[in-house]
């Protein structure tokens, strides 16, 4: 008797959320995960990183959509866990993964001592969640595979990875498995992007696909479509002709990059005067190296083989040394300076801030969500004073924010993907949202494209013939 072959999927994480992105696959006794990410966000959501996982040991591979760290920052526990399989990736995503768990590492080992030096912990001593060692151990794993090709996992199944349009290197997976009913095809697609970014191009359109896992992140919302160059101009341009600086608080990946482009473009364009550009964020800066690397996935048409054009301004400078960045915060406008972290939760943008609020001169331009109770999110409130490195510091300076630069594709991007497959999905399980979101995008695929659409909880397992 032959065992009739069968493709089994559970969502471990990232259901009815947006964080956590990990989907067990099991197919003919081969398992493995599509993406390994950490839950993020406030400590009721955190502490699920604690919680019992899997089996690591009985996992055979992982493939990741991209490097954000919700999709792959879980991977170094995983591996203290006894994982010891392959984790398949595009290039770029193998990549910016060397920075950003590198760095994830380093931010579990300062929170550790952090609480053993306040004693705010229920565990003496407090652990962090993994280490940088476990962290290199993860690195070693990762294995670039090429894009829009087929690779074998095991015998009957095999997975593509095609582009996403969402940050560097993001990529959808397709698994391709042969079943009693021939051959099928499930695609998910990880974050999705949209067209309208200017440094990576945007997503693929897929032909067919049998199932599909979606997110949903903004399947409630349309994002303002006016041009960012359009809302920095007027904000960048009155700062510097009053001699003021302009902080722009950035994520290091993605964000970084499309910020520097816009400096550049208005620059080019004369719309602002040419002032020196400081990127004070060394991840930045080595996540900027890697985008210039796969020119393949840019918008960006180069001169010859001048790496920098059209990414970065005249006057730009990378600031590595932390002795550099003191000296920056120390110059007198007009510049601007970029620097990290994007929430500003720490690093080198709390001592730009301290030094720049006090006065009306300066702005501050925030450009990505700041989450509740961050002081990105204090200061958008219009707080008078604001509390950095114990000292409490008066706001002065102007505080803007810049809404069109999500690299999420919105609700119609969602519904614009899918509606240009040429056979449609039989089914949809939507995840990577919260509920009102996910039920939202789930009442549009259904009305307007007659899909069938299911909203996983988390634990959800659904056998897919
Ligand atoms: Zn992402």
């Amino acid at each position: 008797m032959t065992v009739k072959k069968q493709l089994s999927i559970e969502f471990l994480g990232a259901a009815k959320t947006v964080t956590g992105s990990r989907i067990l696959v099991k197919y003919n006794g081969y398992q493995f995960l599509i993406d390994c990410g950490l839950f993020q966000g406030p400590k009721q959501i955190r502490i699920k990183n604690w919680e019992d996982f899997i089996d690591a040991d009985k996992i055979h591979s992982v493939i990741l959509t991209h490097a954000h760290i919700d999709h792959s920052g879980y991977l170094p526990k995983f591996v203290k866990e006894g994982f010891r399989g392959k984790v398949f990736a595009s290039a770029g995503t193998v990549d910016l993964c060397k920075i950003l768990l590198t760095d994830s590492a380093h931010l579990q080992e300062e929170d550790a001592k952090y609480l053993n030096k306040k004693r705010a912990t229920h565990f003496h001593p407090a652990k962090p969640l993994y280490t940088v060692e476990d962290a290199e151990q993860a690195i070693s794993l990762l294995v670039p595979v090429s894009k829009d090709e087929w690779h074998e996992l095991t015998e009957g199944i095999s997975f593509r990875l095609l582009r996403s349009g969402h940050i560097l290197g993001s990529t959808f997976v397709q698994l391709s498995y042969t079943t009693g009913n021939g051959q099928k095809i499930i695609t998910f697609s990880g974050d999705i992007g949209h067209d309208r970014q200017n440094v990576i191009k945007g997503p693929v359109i897929i032909k067919e696909s049998d199932v599909l896992i979606l997110e949903g992140t903004y399947g409630d919302r349309v994002q303002s479509k006016v041009d960012a160059a359009d809302e920095l101009e007027p904000i960048i341009k009155s700062t510097l002709n009053r001699g003021g600086v302009v902080v722009i608080p950035a994520f290091a990946v993605g964000r970084a990059q499309e910020i520097l482009f816009l400096i550049s473009k208005l620059e080019r364009e004369k719309r602002i005067p040419s002032v020196p550009v400081y990127l004070d964020s060394p991840m930045s800066i080595n996540a900027t190296d890697i985008y210039m690397k796969y020119r393949d996935e840019l918008r960006l048409t180069f001169n010859g083989d001048h790496f920098d054009y059209p990414l970065c301004p005249q006057q730009f400078q990378a600031v590595r040394s932390v002795d550099e960045s003191m000296l920056v915060t120390m110059q007198d406008g007009p510049f601007i300076v970029v620097s990290a972290a994007g929430m500003l939760t720490g690093g080198r943008i709390l001592h730009h801030l301290r030094k720049r609020l006090p006065e009306a001169k300066n702005s501050v331009i925030f450009v990505g969500f700041q989450v509740e109770e961050t002081k990105g999110r204090l200061l958008q409130q219009g707080l008078p004073k604001i509390r950095i490195h114990k000292q409490l510091i008066d706001v002065e300076a102007e505080i803007h924010s810049i809404s069109s630069l999500s690299a999420h594709g919105d609700s119609n991007d969602i519904i614009d993907w899918v509606r240009r497959f040429n056979k449609k999905p039989s089914i949809i399980y939507l995840n990577h949202g919260e509920p009102a979101a996910l039920n939202a995008l789930k009442y549009r695929l259904e009305t307007e494209l007659g899909l069938k659409v299911e909203v996983p909880d988390q634990g959800g397992k659904y056998i897919i013939e």
